[in-house]
């Protein structure tokens, strides 16, 4: 029997990296110890568990050539951004203009709306 569902490599990865750009662009601009400790474990932790194994192994090289930069916010969103332009690289796609990755991504307003109401 045949399994149902399933994503191919392309949905997944445009749905990943809508996560992590948005992920990059929520972190804090003056992150404490903890903050900047947490996502660069997260970034590693990612990079293992990914569930396209070829496309993990290859990013997990990519990582070690560009180790996470999570210092401050706009450093992350950029070192995320330098990170999937590696990835266009190897794919042989158009890279992104980093300045401009600002305008592309930023805070899921809605989530932000929603955490407003649990607060309340
Ligand atoms: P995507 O690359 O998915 O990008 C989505 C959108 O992000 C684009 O439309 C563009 O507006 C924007 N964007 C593009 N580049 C940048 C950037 N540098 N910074 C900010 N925004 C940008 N696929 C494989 O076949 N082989 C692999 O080895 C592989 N490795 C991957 C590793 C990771 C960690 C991830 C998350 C995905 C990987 N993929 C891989 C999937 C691949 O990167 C693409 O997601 C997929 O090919 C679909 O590409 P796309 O052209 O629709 O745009």
């Amino acid at each position: 029997m045949v399994a149902e569902g399933g994503v191919d490599a392309d949905t997944l990865g445009r749905a990943t990296w809508t996560f992590l750009h948005t992920l990059a662009a929520t972190h804090p601009e003056k992150p404490s110890e903890t903050e900047k400790a947490r996502i660069t474990r997260f970034m590693k932790d990612f990079s293992e568990v990914y569930p396209c194994a070829p496309c993990a192994e290859s990013f997990r090289d990519i990582m070690k050539r560009n180790p996470v930069e999570a210092h401050s916010g706009s450093a992350f969103s950029r070192w995320m951004c330098v990170a999937h332009n590696e990835v266009n690289r190897e794919l042989g796609k158009d890279v992104f203009d980093c300045a401009k990755v600002a305008d592309k991504w930023g805070i899921c307003e809605s989530c932000a709306a929603h955490e407003e109401e649990l607060s309340d």
